[in-house]
């Protein structure tokens, strides 16, 4: 098993991830930004200029693509409930760090709501929280087809469930 299967796995040992569902090895290669996701955030985001996780405080696009250069790999992580797959990514990064992936950066599902009202200066919890996935200017619809999720899904009754992702890049 190769070191980043490796990481995976101990998603299953942490605590509190019953509505986990999935993780993979995805290639950055498949992750694009685009100028239009900010825009979305901007007009149609009620987490616009909330929070320090939120635009305009996060990586424009082109920062974030300036990044994406730096790493070959990813983890796409997968989940049914909206809050959990930021602490997931947060906690594998910090082991991904002790396993000497030493640049792994994390990016959690949506606005920071650590605070009752973020002072939008300096963040008191930067230990705790990363921008999310689109905040910094991630298509996420795209990166999610592109490794054969889906954002929505339908059960056989029609039923519509949501899903909810978060990505670590690794190194
Ligand atoms: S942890 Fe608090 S200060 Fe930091 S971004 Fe979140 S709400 Fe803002």
């Amino acid at each position: 098993m190769n070191k980043l299967q490796k990481l995976i796995d101990k998603i299953q040992n942490m605590e509190n991830i019953d509505n986990f569902i999935d993780a993979k090895i995805i290639k950055t290669s498949s992750i694009q930004t685009a100028f239009w996701v900010r825009f979305k955030c901007k007009y149609g985001c009620g987490g616009y200029n909330t929070n320090l996780n939120c635009p305009p405080y996060t990586p424009t696009p082109e920062e974030t693509s300036e990044l994406l250069k730096y790493y070959e790999n990813a983890i796409l992580i997968k989940c049914k409930d909206p809050h959990l797959p930021s602490q997931i990514a947060l906690d594998l990064e910090k082991i991904a760090i002790g396993m000497e992936f030493y640049k792994a950066i994390s990016f959690g599902e949506s606005s920071c709501i650590q605070c009752k009202k973020c002072n939008l200066k300096l963040c008191i919890h930067k230990d705790k929280v990363r921008p999310s996935i689109e905040s910094c200017g991630i298509d996420v619809f795209n990166m999610v087809r592109n490794n054969g999720y889906n954002m929505v899904e339908y059960d056989e009754n029609g039923k519509r469930t949501l899903n909810f992702f978060s990505l670590i890049l690794i190194q």
